[in-house]
């Protein structure tokens, strides 16, 4: 397996801890876990390079997910990282935006390691 490094966007640092816990239960073998707790921070983590996936909560202060999103279209380098929104109940329509800006998918908290593993694996495609 591949080994994986990737960004972990979300302004609880809590809620990053145990982003990176499913991902470890749902079998990913993590080299790297960079975080940010929000977008603007996670863009100049993108800059860094070589990510092979970024997790990002939608509601965030400074720079939201979709806000990130957007930026994140306009960085040649990063265009095929996949990126999977991490949502709350209620946030539908935030959802559905975000996946028209180039999400690739999205776990609704609370999640399990079973729910990361069905949808995180098949958005890392030959990499595994
Ligand atoms: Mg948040």
């Amino acid at each position: 397996m591949k080994k994986l490094k990737v960004l972990i966007v979300d302004d609880s640092s809590v809620m990053r801890k145990i982003v990176e816990r499913a991902l470890r239960q749902a079998g990913l073998e993590l080299t790297e876990v960079l975080e940010a707790s929000n977008g603007a921070e996670a863009l100049v983590q993108v800059q860094k390079g070589s990510l092979d996936m970024i997790l990002s909560d939608i509601n965030m202060p400074v720079m939201d997910g979709l806000e990130f999103l957007k930026n994140l279209s306009t960085i040649e380098s990063a265009r095929n990282i996949p990126v999977v929104m991490i949502t709350t109940e209620g946030s539908e329509a935030r959802v559905v935006e975000a996946l028209s800006a180039g999400a690739k998918g999205y776990l609704r908290k609370p999640f399990t390691p079973e729910q990361v593993k069905e949808r995180v694996t098949p958005l890392l495609g030959g990499s595994l």
